[in-house]
């Protein structure tokens, strides 16, 4: 299945404010964006987006991304995103696919790192082999990440901080608000209401 049939079939544009699917040309020029948006859905995760090839690839992260080299964080594969997602926050009607509220938690670029034989490996064919080296360079998380398909884990990901870190830093737990607007989860449900 097409991404644009999977994340439409899921979607009615009626009444979800989210942006309908196309695929199109990143807005960050040669660099590639990344996005993790904090859900309040039925449980609280977080999204993790990677323009890829015109859409935002994506995963839910359970517990969201950690710092620490040592925690290897769970990332779900779901269906591809709009680029244009990555600049929704908002709320979605609770009778809604993914019903809850949205904030754009943190937003930047991120550059590929792997390399194989001297040749550096396309995103797509990283995505294909399950296997992306890249350094995010957002508000709240930075530095050098891998996310690999895992074996025996039913086509599950691991999201995992590699190199140094400060292993204090735990902006999961710490930043509670928006990068673009500000606002914390409550804020944003409030404005709608
Ligand atoms: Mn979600």
């Amino acid at each position: 299945m097409s991404s644009e049939s999977t994340y439409g079939k899921e979607r009615n544009f009626d009444k979800t404010p989210e942006p309908e699917f196309h695929t199109q040309k990143s807005p960050a020029g040669d660099e590639s964006l990344f996005v993790i948006q904090k859900h309040d859905a039925q449980q609280l995760h977080f999204d993790f987006r990677l323009e890829i090839d015109g859409v935002l690839k994506s995963w839910v992260l359970p517990k969201g991304p950690s710092m620490d080299p040592a925690q290897k964080r769970l990332a779900i594969p779901v269906e591809d995103h709009p680029i244009d997602y990555a600049g929704f926050e908002g709320v979605i009607p609770e009778d809604q696919y993914g019903g809850g509220t949205v904030m754009i938690w943190d937003r930047g670029s991120f550059q590929n790192n792997r390399i194989e034989n001297n040749q550096p490996v396309s995103l797509k064919q990283c995505y294909e082999d399950g296997k992306i080296e890249i350094s995010l360079n957002g508000d709240k998380i930075s530095g050098d990440f891998t996310l690999v398909k895992a074996k025996n884990m039913d086509n599950n990901w691991l999201l995992i901080k590699k190199g140094t870190t400060d292993a204090n830093y735990d902006p999961v737990s710490t930043e509670n608000r928006s990068v673009v607007t500000g606002r914390t989860l409550k804020e944003i449900e409030n404005s709608v209401k």
